[in-house]
């Protein structure tokens, strides 16, 4: 056994967040690759589905919050349902980003992240998705001003984008918002 081996933890730190966090276990992985051969986006990921559950394994912090891959997962599911020890990949995925927040990693692809605080500050104000509100704010976030804004002018030629938003269902939408911040606050104990 090498010096290396020695020193990498079998139950890491990480895995333990990640199962504390989506209640799926890592080390449940043989490394078969089917998560990765299905995944549509691995295209474009710096490290594949399988490569991530194994670095969580071996809790390799500083490749797993300096990737790409979480924040660029699609939340298809398609690893999970191939899965055959019924991993929940897309859940791990979404365990690590949560993680990440919380112990204030910068995302390492801020517009993804900066798209999900908009949608949510949207949601939580009107009830539902106000597409137009959403893309104000993140335009807003990003100070990327104009890009698409020939693609905004023919959805609203179109009629996909609303100019006003609706409210229905925003008093139980925000009920529920704080019912979710209470379990988190009652579940980090902060
Ligand atoms: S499909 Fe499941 S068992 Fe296979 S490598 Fe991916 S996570 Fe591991
Ligand atoms: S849920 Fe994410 S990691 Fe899994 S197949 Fe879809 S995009 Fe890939």
């Amino acid at each position: 056994m090498t010096q290396a081996a020695l020193t990498i933890p079998v139950q890491s730190e990480l895995a333990e967040a990640v199962f504390r966090e989506s209640g799926e276990n890592v080390n449940l992985c043989y490394q078969c690759s089917k998560c990765a051969a299905g995944c549509p986006v691995s295209y474009a990921m710096d490290y594949t589905p399988v490569q991530v559950i194994h670095a969580i394994r071996l809790g390799l912090e500083d490749l797993i919050f300096g990737s790409k891959t979480m924040w660029l997962c699609a939340s298809c599911e398609t690893c999970t349902t191939r899965c055959p020890q019924e991993i929940d990949i897309a859940r791990v995925m979404d365990a690590v980003k949560i993680i990440a927040l919380r112990r204030g990693v910068r995302p390492a692809v801020p517009r993804v992240a900066s798209f999900y605080k908009a949608a949510l500050a949207n949601i939580r104000s009107f009830g539902r998705m106000f597409e137009l509100g959403t893309i104000m704010y993140l335009k807003l976030r990003t100070l990327d001003l104009f890009k698409d804004a020939g693609l905004g002018i023919k959805m609203f030629r179109k009629g996909k984008l609303k100019l006003f938003p609706s409210f229905t269902g925003a008093r139980t939408t925000r009920r529920i918002f704080r019912r979710v911040k209470k379990l988190e606050k009652e579940s980090t104990g902060t």
